[in-house]
């Protein structure tokens, strides 16, 4: 998902979380929601679909306020439907608050028969609106909005990261391990002005400067005053999913001090150097494998080329929620360039393999048009474990290297060779400390302990 977030009284807060979620659309594509806040009153608008489809003038010319959260959403716990889309309004003793969450939480079991005994009424079936319920359910105890918050993350394992809005400002916050990315901004305006965003493209689109990530474990209270920060936990272990710098962010987004399209290019180069391959032509899958496409063609001197063509206007296959729909967005999706490919051996650089089906049918279109060898090489290792916290790599089952041999890989999606970025690669070339990321899918060890129950839901 991606969230956003502003506080701003001399601007038009709604049309800047516009922008901002539009920015964000790649993080989430089935529903879009924008609440401001006007004192205590709260103006909501949330729908399924595309933030562009959700909105237009008219809706956000009345959605007036000092300040606003906004959320697009991919949904990995909760159906697709409009009653889980946010931001989660909920009521409490102080006045509303307005959620809007990214990540996953592994505890929701528990947290959900905790908020039934004490008479909290859960209207829809995600863990976005357990945390807003636990929010409120302190407030009512007693608790200000700041304790009242602390106090209900405890109470949250999993991944999140999270803007909230209240009568009385605005709140950013990421869990312990800071799973999931949330970064700070400023607008250049006098006294200076605090945005939240998933990423730096939602500060940019704005004209917003990038001023710092929200720590792991950090929750920052945004008002009339500035901004103030509280470290609301004493165990805070950097783990930021590895998977949002090989793929999910936006290439043009700094995460861990550069443009993801730096680290994007880099593993082109290392993957390059770890499985080198005698071709006439290198070719990345777009958008995402384009990068470390360009990398592994600087490192290996075999010439980049565009070798498939993406139509615009269809989302990414991996959203859209059955196997039948992924299975017909790839055709909508890429057409090869016949001359690119005609006679020619092809390098083609892809980001990750998960199911194996977009490969495949790439593979095919890629001989279809005339490409006499196909080497497949992967920016990142075999995707062998599914995701907890809010990316939403399937079951194991359905995951390719779970159950077969890169060998077996190959055969399946009928390459010539294919080769992965070692896990070794992957981690070195963020240039930190290996500890500091999540890197669960390509290994198993997960972070967050996972209930088994839940663990069991998705592992073979
Ligand atoms: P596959 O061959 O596994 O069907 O698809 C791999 C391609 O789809 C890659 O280009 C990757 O960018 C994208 N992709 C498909 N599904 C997912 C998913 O669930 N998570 C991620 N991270 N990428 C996916
Ligand atoms: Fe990211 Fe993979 Fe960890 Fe999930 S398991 S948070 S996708 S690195
Ligand atoms: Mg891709």
């Amino acid at each position: 998902c991606g969230v956003f977030g502003i506080y701003a009284p001399e601007e038009d807060v709604a049309k800047l979380t516009y922008f901002g979620l539009y920015a964000l659309q790649h993080r989430g594509q089935e529903s879009a929601g924008i609440a401001t806040f006007e004192g205590k009153q709260v103006h909501l608008h949330k729908e399924m679909g595309l933030v562009s489809q959700v909105f237009n003038e008219t809706i956000l010319h009345q959605m007036t306020g000092t300040l606003a959260v906004g959320h697009t959403r991919y949904s990995t716990t909760g159906s697709s439907r409009v009653v889980n889309a946010q931001p989660a309004v909920v009521d409490t003793r102080l006045g509303k608050l307005a959620l809007a969450h990214n990540g996953n939480l592994v505890n929701t079991t528990r947290l959900r028969e905790e908020l039934l005994k004490r008479d909290c009424n859960l209207i829809t079936t995600t863990d976005s609106e357990m945390i807003a319920h636990a929010i409120a359910e302190e407030i009512n105890e007693g608790h200000d909005w700041l304790e009242g918050a602390i106090r209900a993350f405890h109470q949250c394992q999993g991944a999140f990261s999270l803007v909230i809005g209240t009568p009385d400002g605005m709140m950013g916050a990421r869990d312990p391990n800071g799973i999931r990315p949330l970064v700070i901004g400023t607008l250049p305006s006098d006294p200076v002005r605090y945005v939240l965003a998933s990423e730096t493209c939602g500060l940019d689109i704005i004209g917003a400067e990038y001023l710092r990530d929200v720590e792991p474990g950090e929750l920052v209270w945004i008002t009339e005053a500035g901004l103030a920060s509280f470290h609301w936990t004493k165990q805070p272990q950097p783990k930021l999913c590895i998977f949002e710098m090989i793929y999910f962010a936006r290439p043009d987004s700094i995460m861990s001090g550069e443009t993801l399209y730096s680290y994007r290019m880099r593993i082109g180069r290392i993957l390059a150097a770890e499985s080198a391959v005698d071709a006439d032509l290198v070719i990345g899958v777009p958008d995402s494998g384009v990068p470390a496409a360009i990398g592994f063609s600087q490192a290996s001197g075999i010439p980049y080329a565009e070798g498939l063509i993406k139509n615009r206007y269809v989302g990414r296959t991996f959203i859209q929620p059955t196997q039948k729909m992924r299975e017909t967005g790839i055709r909508m999706k890429l057409n090869p360039l016949k001359d690119v490919l005609y006679g020619k051996r092809v390098v083609i650089v892809d980001d990750s393999i998960v199911r194996g089906t977009t490969s495949r049918k790439i593979v095919k279109a890629l001989r279809d048009a005339g490409a006499t060898e196909v080497h497949m090489r992967i920016s990142s290792p075999p995707v062998t474990h599914p995701c907890f916290y809010g990316i939403d790599t399937d079951n194991q089952e359905q995951l390719i290297a779970a159950t077969k041999s890169v060998t077996e890989i190959a055969k399946q999606i009928d390459v010539d060779s294919l080769a992965y970025l070692s896990w070794e690669g992957m981690l070195k070339a963020t240039g930190e400390d290996p500890q500091n990321f999540c890197s669960a899918c390509f290994t198993g060890n997960y972070p967050v302990t996972v209930p088994e129950p839940v663990k069991r839901s998705k592992l073979i």
